[in-house]
């Protein structure tokens, strides 16, 4: 905060800091505009936004579809319940299902990702008449109760316990202890209705599971008779250079969580599934009143038009190699970094130290990244990114590790 601390923005920040809830790791930026892969302060001062909102800023910043279709809506209808029909909703709707994984034809409109995943376990225990569900060490799927439950971190969930009952933690990447312990539920209890996987690790440190381990959960499941949840809230919508991560392993899932950028910035969520499974959830067992709402929905309708027709996931996909390309060269270059992964634009760079100087210093070089975990730098660049842009972030990149490495006093 220093240099910014007597400033107006400073003061401004400090006033927002006591109203707001403090639950957050701030940053001392006070973002006014987007446009694209780029943020503005309150100063003009632009950054390369590699953070994007946690991803959400997935067709970049203020997109001119998106923009367009938003105020065409709001003109029109912003708000219309699903216990109406709406034509911009069937429109969204249809357009979401015809891109949808195979055979997952019915969709739970929300307004996030936690509300997704909170609807993915009530049509899991539903469909299945049991309660028990699997999730990965190192996973993330929200923080409200539901969704706290099946997340990993035990600082997120310590506090707020007791939560579900019957959740089961399996190491990520390792089917042979899945295996082990379904063959154990299977014999003793029967109670596990569901696995719910992260295709690609986001919050967890970007961890990209091994070839065949996603196939061989899928028969697993298949086996016994389990529902196969993809939580692909962060790396679904071409973010890893497949619409759906999935896609990598040629893995179709039962049910599929999504959110973050599906609207281009305005909240949103939804839950597809497969039309008997979705059909589990019985008139009043579940709903909002936001979901499906027309302003959001022309968002995501004109997000997808964008992912598609201008080729956003081949994009993502040439983009993440050129960006992977130079993380791994800066690898080679800087003893800091222990190592580059992820797939596309979802990507992690782990150094051998707490990230943060290294983030705080990248604000000031006009670069937002994000963490992910204490180690981990995580690159979430709006797939609208070009070479020009992402050859400068490595190069601000660049920079900052040759700092981090006199800092730390590595040579
Ligand atoms: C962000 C995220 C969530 C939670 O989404 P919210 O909209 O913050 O509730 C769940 N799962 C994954 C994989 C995420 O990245």
């Amino acid at each position: 905060m220093e240099g910014v601390s007597m400033s107006l923005e400073g003061s401004r920040m400090k006033e927002e800091d006591s109203y707001i809830a403090n639950v957050f790791q701030r940053y001392p930026v006070e973002l006014v505009r987007g446009k694209g892969a780029y943020v503005w302060d309150s100063n003009g001062k632009a950054y390369i936004d590699f953070m994007a909102g946690y991803g959400v800023a997935l067709v970049g910043h203020c997109n001119d579809k998106v923009v367009d279709a938003v105020k065409r809506q709001a003109e029109r209808l912003i708000t219309c319940h699903c216990s109406c029909y709406n034509d911009t909703r069937l429109e969204f709707l249809r357009r979401l299902v015809s891109v949808a994984p195979k055979g997952l034809n019915k969709v739970f409109l929300c307004n996030s990702g936690a509300e997704a995943c909170e609807a993915a376990i009530k049509i899991a225990r539903k469909y299945t008449k049991r309660h028990g569900i699997v999730a990965a060490v190192n996973s993330f799927h929200g923080k409200t109760m539901g969704a706290l439950s099946i997340t990993y971190a035990s600082k997120y969930r310590e506090p707020f316990k007791p939560l579900l009952d019957g959740v089961n933690f399996v190491p990520y990447s390792n089917a042979d202890r899945l295996e082990e312990l379904l063959e154990q539920d299977s014999r003793e209890r029967r109670s596990i209705g569901a696995v719910i996987l992260e295709p690609i690790q986001g919050e967890g440190g970007i961890n990209v599971p091994d070839d065949g381990y996603l196939a061989r959960v899928r028969e697993l499941c298949n086996k016994y008779d389990l529902l196969l949840i993809l939580d692909e809230i962060q790396s679904g919508l071409g973010r890893t250079g497949m619409l759906w991560a999935s896609e990598h392993w040629g893995v179709v899932p039962d049910v599929m969580c999504i959110a973050k950028g599906m609207a281009g910035g305005v909240p949103m969520g939804a839950v597809l599934a497969r039309q008997e499974v979705m059909d589990a959830l019985k008139v009043g067992e579940h709903s909002n009143t936001f979901g499906g709402n027309p302003l959001a929905c022309a968002a995501a309708k004109a997000t997808l038009d964008c992912i598609i027709e201008d080729d956003l996931v081949g994009n993502a996909s040439r983009m993440g190699k050129y960006m992977k390309d130079g993380l791994l060269a800066l690898k080679d270059k800087h003893k800091v970094v222990r190592d580059v992964r992820g797939l596309g634009l979802m990507l992690g760079v782990e150094l051998r130290f707490d990230v943060r100087d290294v983030l705080m210093d990248g604000l000031s070089h006009g670069l937002m990244m994000l963490y992910s975990g204490r180690n981990v730098i995580r690159l979430l660049p709006p797939l609208v990114v070009d070479e020009d842009i992402a050859s400068r972030a490595l190069s601000i990149l660049d920079r900052l590790l040759t700092r981090e490495e006199e800092r730390r006093g590595v040579v």
